[in-house]
C-alpha cells in the first residue's frame, strides 16, 4: 500500500478470483467456464473488417446487443442495460441501489461483500438452511438492498420464480437484485416479472453459457428507470465499458441461439452423470441447477482433495472459509474431462487422504 491510498480503502479486502493459470495443458474446473468454444457465427465474426475498426470507439449505447437481447428476452430495449461483464454490473447497482446497508446470503459470490464494502454500504449476510438452500422468508421485508444469486453459487441451489415473486412483493420500496449468471442450466429466469415489479433487476452474463468468458459482456434487464439509473453510473464512469470486438461477439452469439442451448443441454447432462458418479463414490453433491457441483466426502479433507487434484493436472475451486472448507465447487466440462475428473477422484478416494 502506498503512503497515497485514501484511508478509506485501507481495510478493503479484495476479491480473490480463481486461478489463471498460464499452461492450457490443465483440466481447468475452476472458474465456471464453458468447456466448449464460442459458436461459428462468433468466430467468424471478428474479421480483418471488424478489427481494422478498432479505431473507432465502441457505440456506448450498445444499441444493436440491445436489440438482439430485447428481441430474445422479450422485453424493450430500453429495458436493457449492457456493460464490461456481471461484475461491472454488479458494482454499478451496488454503487447506485446499496445505499447504506445490503442483504445477501452468508454463503453466495463472494464479490458481494466486496462491492459492498467498496462502496461504504453495511451489509449483512443471511444464514443459508442446513441444507445450503435459500430459505425466502428470510427476505421478507429487508428494508435493504437485496442480492440474490439464482441459482446461488457455490452451492448450485435455485429458487423457484414464485419464490421470488413473494421476496419482490415483501419489498416493494428496495431494489432486489438477482443475479442469473447460472440461470442457463436449468433453473427458472425471473425476467419476466421485471414487467410487473419496477423493484427486480435481472443481472446475466455471457461468461457461461455463452462461452465467452474473456469477451467480458454482461447485461440487466428491468424497469426503464432502474436501466437509467445504470446508465448515470456507467456514463459517469466510462461510457465505452464494451469494447467494440466484445460488441460484434456478443451480436454473433445472439444469432446462434441454438448452438448455445445445445452446449447447455450436454453440460446438464454431463453434470448429472458426473454427479452419479461422485455418489457411488460416496460424496455428498448438492442439487445443482447450474453448470457446476458443489461437493464433500465425510472423512476427507476439501482442501487436500483441492491439492491431490491439482497435482494430478485437474483445478478445482477450494474457499478457505469455515463453513464451506470441506468442500470443492468443480466445474462441469466436457464427458472427457469429467471422466478423467472421476477416475482421479476414485484413485484419491482409494489412496486414502495425505
Ligand atoms: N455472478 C456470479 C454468481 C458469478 O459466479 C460470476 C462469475 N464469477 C459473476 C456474477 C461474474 O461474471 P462475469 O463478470 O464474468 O459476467
Amino acid at each position: 500500500m502506498s503512503r497515497f491510498l485514501n484511508p478509506r480503502f485501507d481495510a478493503l479486502e479484495a476479491y480473490t478470483p480463481g486461478e489463471q493459470p498460464a499452461v492450457l495443458n490443465l483440466i481447468k474446473l475452476n472458474t465456471n467456464e464453458s468447456p466448449f468454444p464460442p459458436s461459428p457465427q462468433v468466430l467468424a465474426a471478428v474479421n480483418a473488417e471488424e478489427t481494422a475498426n478498432l479505431r473507432l470507439y465502441p457505440d456506448p449505447e450498445c444499441t444493436v446487443l440491445r436489440e438482439k437481447l430485447a428481441a430474445r428476452y422479450g422485453v424493450q430495449k430500453e429495458n436493457l442495460f449492457v456493460s464490461n461483464g456481471s461484475d461491472d454490473i454488479l458494482n454499478f447497482a451496488f454503487l447506485a441501489f446499496g445505499g447504506n446497508q445490503a442483504v445477501f446470503p452468508e454463503i453466495s459470490y463472494g464479490f458481494y461483500p466486496v462491492f459492498a464494502a467498496l462502496h461504504g454500504i453495511s451489509w449483512r449476510g443471511i444464514p443459508l438452511r442446513k441444507d445450503f438452500s435459500i430459505n425466502p422468508e428470510d427476505y421478507y421485508g429487508t428494508g435493504q438492498f437485496t442480492v440474490i444469486a439464482n441459482p446461488n453459487a457455490p452451492t448450485g441451489i435455485a429458487l423457484s420464480v414464485s419464490e421470488i415473486e413473494e421476496i419482490l412483493r415483501r419489498n416493494p420500496d428496495q431494489v432486489v437484485l438477482i443475479d442469473e449468471a447460472y440461470v442457463d442450466f436449468g433453473a427458472e429466469s425471473c425476467v419476466p416479472l421485471t414487467e410487473k415489479y419496477d423493484n427486480l433487476l435481472v443481472v446475466m452474463t455471457f461468461s457461461k453459457s455463452r462461452s465467452l468468458a474473456g469477451a467480458r459482456i454482461g447485461f440487466a434487464i428491468g424497469n426503464q428507470e432502474l436501466i437509467q439509473d445504470l446508465n448515470k453510473i456507467k456514463y459517469s464512469t466510462n461510457p465505452y465499458s464494451i469494447n467494440r470486438l466484445s460488441l460484434v461477439i456478443g451480436a454473433a452469439a445472439m444469432d446462434s441461439e441454438e448452438y448455445y442451448r445445445d452446449c447447455c443441454q450436454e453440460i446438464v447432462r454431463v453434470r448429472e452423470k458426473t454427479k452419479e458418479n461422485l455418489k457411488e463414490l460416496g460424496f455428498d453433491v448438492l442439487p445443482s441447477q447450474a453448470n457446476f457441483l458443489f461437493i464433500r466426502k465425510e472423512g476427507m479433507d476439501g482442501e487436500v482433495l483441492y491439492q491431490n487434484l491439482k497435482e494430478r493436472g485437474i483445478l478445482v475451486r477450494h474457499f478457505s472459509s469455515a463453513k464451506i472448507a470441506q468442500y470443492n465447487r468443480v466445474t462441469v466440462g466436457t464427458e472427457a474431462q469429467m471422466d478423467k475428473f472421476i477416475k482421479a477422484v476414485r484413485e484419491i478416494a482409494e489412496g486414502g487422504k495425505r
